[in-house]
């Protein structure tokens, strides 16, 4: 990692589409433009031109874009061809580059140079694959802010003030041993630190909001057959996703939607169901819904509204893992008669709904958002676009500084009470990538696309 050869990689889709780029940085492009347009490029200016292969014939012509050291995406010389978007002319054009000295970029290398040459802090690289990855709007649209540098400038700023408490601290460790008892300025830091911790909370639930933005909420639908799962999923997600039929027992696989609501992906699961059975092909369909419990954030229990709670729910609210959210919804209330008909109990984690009519499935996306823990907020304003490491070293830091507050409180150990400041400093600035360890950038960048 770090060195400059020269990269290059398709940094358009596989498949058919009007235009294909293939993107080239390195160090001293000029050789290789030479070889495969055959001139030097002038530096931001678009210009028709012909692409020669590795044998010199024209291989397809398209717009050549040259962006010089530093002014360009990587801080190197970065070479783009903009052909036609066809798998086999695009692989032509690569492989031409390839043969005039490039080798193929690793995934996610392009922006692993950006960061390695200061154009982008760790944050921001990572919301680059979090805009090309978002799953709604709302969530590109956060990620943007974030690549915009909001989050990270959020994160600088706690990292200054943090300095500065350091500061006023470790000058009065400076003092001599008798006058440590006395922290000189006990009540300014006591003022500032709580100050930080308010502000760190504050970030911190901002960055949970953006994280359910960015993964998106489990949702998986259990109940006894025929209850109305498939149904359900359908109405949710608005066509006909799963099979709906009458015989029960029949939706064998796990089949899953993704729907949005107020800008949240919802990844809905609708499940073979959990009864035991001897059926080969269920079976496999009940141990692949086990899987997909594991990984869920809430389980909707679906029961028929007329036979409520039955022995079978209670069997399948037993085998759930404890910690699990439930929503019990009862459904098919179209089809209650005579005085228990729509009366709803309004507690918390209890819908009627029918999936036939519709009604009270504006109260079931209401209720699977509160349970998600989403605050409804204007446009996502101020929610940032956080990773489950980011959220890691938010949370951290926040120990840290309680730690720091618990000391500040005993009064004299301001030894320890800088060590846990420091230590929270340490944290905030991995979230921007200040001190980031190989492996890391590694594991960060090698999620990317090819590329980007
Ligand atoms: P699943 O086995 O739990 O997936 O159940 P399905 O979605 O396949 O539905 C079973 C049957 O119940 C189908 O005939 C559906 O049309 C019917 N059904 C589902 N929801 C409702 C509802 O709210 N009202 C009425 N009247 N029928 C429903
Ligand atoms: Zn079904």
């Amino acid at each position: 990692m770090g060195n400059s050869d020269t990269i290059a990689a398709i940094a358009t889709p596989p498949g058919r589409g009007g235009i294909g780029v293939v993107r080239i940085s390195g160090r001293g492009l000029k050789s290789l433009a030479e070889k495969i347009i055959g001139y030097i490029p002038q530096a931001r200016h678009a210009r028709l031109s012909k692409f020669l292969g590795e044998d010199g014939l024209v291989i397809d012509e398209g717009i050549v874009l040259f962006f010089p050291a530093p002014h360009s995406y990587t801080g190197e010389d970065i070479l783009e061809l903009q052909g036609h978007g066809g798998p086999a002319v695009m692989n032509l054009l690569l492989a031409s580059c390839l043969s005039a000295g490039a080798r193929l970029a690793q995934p996610g290398e392009f922006t692993l140079r950006a960061f390695l040459n200061n154009k982008l802090d760790l944050a921001q690289a990572e919301s680059v694959a979090d805009i090309i990855d978002a799953s709604t709007g709302e969530a590109a649209r956060c990620a943007v802010r974030s690549l915009q540098g909001e989050f990270s400038s959020v994160i600088h700023s706690l990292v200054q003030a943090l300095t500065d408490l350091r500061l006023l601290i470790e000058a009065s460790l400076d003092f001599p041993e008798e006058e440590e008892v006395d922290l000189p300025h006990q009540a300014e830091v006591g003022d500032k630190l709580g100050r930080l911790q308010a502000q760190l909370q504050q970030v911190f639930a901002s960055a949970r909001q953006g994280n359910l933005l960015r993964e998106g909420v489990w949702v998986v639908l259990v109940g006894q057959p025929n209850v109305g799962k498939s149904s359900l999923l359908n109405k949710l997600a608005g066509e006909e996703a799963a099979i709906v039929t009458e015989v029960p027992g029949t939706t064998r696989d796990t089949i899953r939607q993704l729907i949005e609501l107020e800008g949240v992906p919802i990844h809905l699961v609708d499940t073979a169901g959990l009864r035991e059975t001897n059926d080969i092909v269920e079976k496999m369909g009940i141990a692949r819904t086990r899987s997909v419990i594991e990984k869920a954030d809430l389980v909707l229990l679906l029961m028929d509204s007329r036979q409520g709670i039955t022995p079978d729910d209670e069997a399948i609210l037993a085998s759930l893992p404890a910690p699990l959210p439930v929503l019990h919804v009862y459904n098919k209330i179209d089809l209650l008669r005579g005085p228990e008909s729509a009366k709803s109990r309004k507690s918390f984690a209890e819908v009627y709904l029918s999936a036939k009519t519709g009604e009270g499935i504006e109260t079931l996306r209401e209720k699977l958002l509160e349970m998600a823990g989403w605050r409804p907020q204007s446009m996502g304003e101020g929610v940032f676009m956080a990773r489950q490491r980011h959220l890691h070293a938010l949370f951290t830091a926040r120990e840290h500084l309680e730690s720091a507050a618990a000391l500040l409180g005993n009064g004299k150990e301001s030894d320890l009470l800088a060590e846990e400041l420091r230590l929270a400093q340490k944290e905030l600035s991995s979230i921007t990538g200040e001190f980031t360890a190989d492996d890391l950038l590694g594991e960060i960048f090698s999620r990317f696309c090819i590329g980007k």
